[in-house]
């Protein structure tokens, strides 16, 4: 970061000091990933200089010919990679996304049903902390208690009783496959609009490797940073009757400019996404998450719904007496990065909790295989079944597998 240190040497150093944690780090938190060095780039450039409000070949600002052509190429690549008839690529994150679709659809006090938090459903998707929550009636359903799996008997219950306006289907800590048919089906039942929230599984869906909901849904929205591998950043893909809605509800209803810099890397990532080697990356990821699922049962640890069909592991820690919490901190001692999760039916406080979730697609992007998977179970038993007289071995563990597989 040489320019950088030449302005400013305290920012230079925090970020070379992040560069090395992530280099030097297993990074296992489910949400995250590393861009390529081509998206990196299109999000340095000029492009965070221009302001283009509103939309391609019809702004409020002059010099947009370049930026038009950045947009056109964003817009027209996500549409093909899913299949979708219109996308809005200018969300500045996933949040922003789904709150335009309420923006554009709902009004304030209305009825809608969206997956409980603890049971692996999102803060956006009607918690009580934040906008979704507070500025509408929302009524979650969740997973049965048995199969820890989407108990969809119940949602088409709580469906009929409540009659919402929407039904939002879509989870930041559900490790299985999702039935978009059968919510939309419900949804069309009781008259309601559908809303998927793929976030954290777009990469999969991508390359067809879990169902897509864009046949089901009325709107779908996405990260950009997570599976699918680009810049920070959020899109919504809808059926054409509701195009001007949303792009209404983007700009002006809900943000100013646009990040011309972040929607070039947007176009670079769905170019990147639309090569066949994404594919192959993908079923990695889930190859990865699989192994890493089945060697830590081996070792003794309980998964939340007994495995995984995608790219994330949720583990239950209460046979093993410890915390997320303490679970998070100890596998930090140790240069591993997960993140603390509550479980379905927690009985823990959100900043305790009985679980940790972690997650392939990072560690995948780092060229790691089968092999490592197990080596990485390993490191996560030694530290959190031994504690402190293994943190040694687990380092050094780490340390290899970080030379082997270097970032950057
Ligand atoms: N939706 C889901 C399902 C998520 O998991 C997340 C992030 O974790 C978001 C939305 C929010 O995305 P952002 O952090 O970009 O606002």
């Amino acid at each position: 970061f040489k320019k950088v240190e030449k302005v400013d040497v305290e920012v230079a150093s925090a970020m070379k000091k992040e560069l090395q944690r992530q280099q030097n780090n297993i990074e296992l938190i489910a949400s995250e990933n590393f861009v390529s060095e081509a998206v990196m780039e299109a999000m340095g450039s000029p492009l965070t200089n221009k302001y283009a409000e509103g939309y391609p070949k019809k702004r409020y600002y002059g010099g947009c010919q370049y930026v038009d052509i950045v947009e056109d190429l964003a817009r027209e690549r996500v549409k093909k990679l899913f299949g979708a008839e219109h996308a809005n690529v200018q969300p500045h994150s996933g949040a922003q996304a789904n709150t335009a679709v309420y923006f554009a659809m709902l009004k304030p006090g209305d009825t809608v049903l969206g997956m409980n938090l603890s049971h692996g459903g999102h803060l956006t998707h009607g918690s009580s902390v934040n906008l979704s929550g507070t500025y509408f009636n929302f009524i979650s359903y969740g997973v049965n208690k048995e199969t820890e799996r989407i108990d969809y008997d119940t949602l088409e219950k709580i469906a009929l009783e409540n009659k919402p306006k929407m039904i939002v289907a879509g989870a930041s800590a559900y490790s299985r496959v999702i039935d978009f048919e059968t919510i939309g089906q419900i949804a069309k039942k009781v008259n309601a609009y559908f809303m998927v929230d793929m976030a954290h599984i777009a990469g999969l869906v991508a390359v067809g490797l879990h169902p897509s909901p864009i046949p089901y849904a009325d709107f779908v929205t996405s990260t950009t940073h997570k599976t699918l591998r680009g810049p920070r950043g959020g899109i919504i893909l809808c059926k054409q009757e509701y195009a001007k809605a949303i792009d209404k509800a983007i700009f002006p209803g809900t943000q100013g400019g646009p990040l011309m810099h972040i929607i070039a890397a947007k176009a670079v990532c769905f170019k990147e996404a639309l090569d066949p080697a994404f594919k192959e990356y993908q079923k990695q990821v889930v190859a990865n998450a699989k192994t890493l699922a089945q060697a830590l049962e081996q070792n003794g640890f309980r998964l939340v719904s007994g495995g995984t069909d995608n790219h994330l592991i949720l583990v239950d820690l209460r046979g093993k007496g410890i915390t997320g919490k303490e679970a998070e901190k100890r596998l930090d001692e140790v240069n591993v990065t997960v993140n603390k999760n509550t479980i379905p039916f927690e009985t823990e406080k959100p900043f305790i909790t009985s679980g940790i979730r972690i997650g392939t697609p990072a560690v995948t992007s780092r060229g790691m295989k089968e092999e490592d998977m197990r080596k990485i179970a390993k490191v996560i038993d030694l530290v959190l079944t031994k504690g402190e007289s293994a943190y040694d071995e687990a380092r050094d563990m780490v340390e290899q597998l970080c030379k082997k597989y270097p970032l950057y």
